[in-house]
């Protein structure tokens, strides 16, 4: 394991702190009933659960969102988010064999993550978000022609790196986050989890 994986991972002391921190993505104005609204809730030690005070609605951090449902440590996904968007070699072969878990565990998780890189527009220079008033006659085409040879770069690059393309959208959403996105660090991270937080799953 990298040694600034080792320092991003060092913020986090344990489990708890790691859902402390997630909690304040989620809900940076304090807790939020996704049912009724209200701001306060019981929280259900053994089972890291929040009860709304007014509905009694159970919701914990991960609830109707990209995580929505995930039996995992929240550590795990800390992880995984910071690796495979600073890492450019990645793959679920060696997320299984870096964090012990199968395989298949491993390959869901990092669909997660290009479901919250999707859509990404980290910055001004991307790609896709060139303005639109450099030939005000045509905008549409010049965007399409730009989004047709993104899309064709794109196939190019991924099939010489997966070989075979099962979920080509995903991979796409991956391929253009990396272009954007350029060098990663904290500063990326923390949207994406923010994302991964925020997202309704519906
Ligand atoms: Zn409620």
């Amino acid at each position: 394991m990298s040694t600034y994986i080792n320092d991003f991972m060092s913020q986090f002391q344990d489990e708890a702190a790691c859902r402390q921190y997630m909690f304040q993505l989620r809900w940076p104005n304090g807790f939020c009933c996704t049912r009724c609204g209200h701001d306060s809730a019981s929280y259900i030690t053994t089972r890291d659960l929040y009860e709304c005070v007014l509905c009694k609605a159970q919701i914990s951090i991960t609830s109707n969102t990209l995580l929505h449902r995930t039996k995992l440590p929240m550590s795990y996904w800390l992880f995984v988010f910071y690796w495979f968007t600073t890492e450019q070699n990645c793959s679920a072969r060696k997320l299984s064999g870096l964090l012990s878990i199968h395989y298949r565990t491993a390959l869901r998780m990092m669909h997660i993550v290009r479901e919250a890189m999707r859509d990404w527009n980290g910055t001004a220079t991307g790609l896709l978000s060139a303005p639109a008033s450099e030939e005000p006659s045509s905008p549409m085409t010049v965007v399409h022609r730009a989004v047709k040879r993104l899309g064709a770069r794109a196939r190019k690059h991924m099939v010489s790196k997966y070989r075979r393309i099962r979920y080509w959208q995903r991979y796409v959403d991956e391929f253009i986050f990396r272009k954007q996105a350029g060098v990663s660090s904290f500063e990326t991270v923390e949207p994406m989890l923010h994302r991964a937080v925020s997202f309704s799953s519906a």
